[in-house]
């Protein structure tokens, strides 16, 4: 829809541009990445948006330390990821899963932004549980100029609560090598087949552990860990420890209930680790 009260369109083409503007985004002037969302839904606040499209910073930069996401990637280009260019990595397989969990056509995910999915920071949010299950983190530019470094499951206060400061942007997420060598599985429920995620869990077993990605199903994601593949008692009663305590407790809206949310997280948490070689 048109944004009737927007006055300023800048899209900068270099980061020093972006930079120079970044003092100037708060409340009523903000960040335009694919603008699925700032587009879907009246923004009467807005007097401005700063388009990230101009940039031109590289998607996918790959190097011994793990592989480096910039914030405006799409999330189509993502899923085309060949896995097979990446052999030493496995995980890198689960782009795709990820990037098709968004629900909607083709047409959304080839505009959608990873950064964009991450700020906007819904629970059914597949770019969060990317980033949760292989311990993704954020390069944040301030607005005077420095940087920061934080988890990207850090960055996610709430449904739709980010915790950028005002003139904070996401600029890159970061996958480490160690969590791209591990094995994945990702596991998803709908209310509908095309419906939006109701829960999403996606686990790794790598060198550093088994690590499982509860998110869709809670307000904000539950990153549990173990040293090894835990036994089925024990993940179980984890996953439902997290289920009462993070964000608040199962989540609660139009796309499943929280009875049903458990449930299928406790099937799917299971499912997982059995995926991952677990027994007993
Ligand atoms: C049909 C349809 C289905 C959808 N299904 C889902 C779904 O299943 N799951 C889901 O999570 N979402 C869904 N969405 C919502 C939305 O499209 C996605 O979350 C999408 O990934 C948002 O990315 P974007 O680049 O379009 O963000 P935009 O709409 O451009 O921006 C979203 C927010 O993030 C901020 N932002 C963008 N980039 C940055 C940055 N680099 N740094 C700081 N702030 C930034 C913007 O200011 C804005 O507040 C759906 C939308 C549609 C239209």
């Amino acid at each position: 829809m048109d944004l009737l009260t927007v006055e300023t369109f800048a899209r900068p083409t270099d980061d020093d541009a972006l930079r120079a503007l970044q003092p100037t985004l708060g409340a009523d002037r903000t960040l335009l990445g694919g603008g699925t969302w700032l587009f879907s839904v009246p923004q009467p606040h807005l007097a401005g948006v700063v388009d990230l499209a101009g940039l031109g910073w590289e998607p996918l930069v790959a190097a011994g330390d793990g592989l480096t996401v910039a914030a405006t990637t799409t999330l189509a280009a993502l899923g085309d990821v060949d896995p097979s260019s990446y052999p030493a990595w496995p995980a890198v397989a689960s782009f795709r899963g990820c990037a098709e969990a968004l629900v909607g056509s083709r047409k959304v995910r080839q505009v959608a932004t990873v950064g964009g999915n991450v700020c906007l920071a819904l629970p059914a949010a597949p770019m969060i549980t990317l980033a949760a299950v292989l311990d993704a983190t954020a390069t944040i530019w301030l607005p005077d100029g420095r940087s920061r470094t934080a988890p990207v499951v850090d960055l996610v206060a709430g449904p739709q609560r980010n915790a950028l400061a005002p003139g904070e942007v996401l600029r890159s997420l970061h996958l480490p090598a160690v969590a791209l060598r591990a094995r994945t599985a990702l596991r998803k429920a709908s209310l509908s087949p095309l419906g939006r995620s109701a829960a999403l869990l996606a686990g790794r077993r790598g060198e550093d552990g088994f690590v499982l990605a509860v998110t869709a199903s809670l307000p904000r994601p539950a990153v549990l860990r173990y040293d090894d593949v835990p036994t089925a008692g024990a993940l179980a009663a984890d996953v439902a420890a997290a289920g009462e305590t993070v964000g608040g407790g199962w989540y609660d809206d139009p796309h499943g209930s929280p009875a049903w949310r458990r449930a299928m997280s406790l099937l799917f948490a299971e499912e997982i680790r059995r995926e991952l070689g677990g027994t007993g």
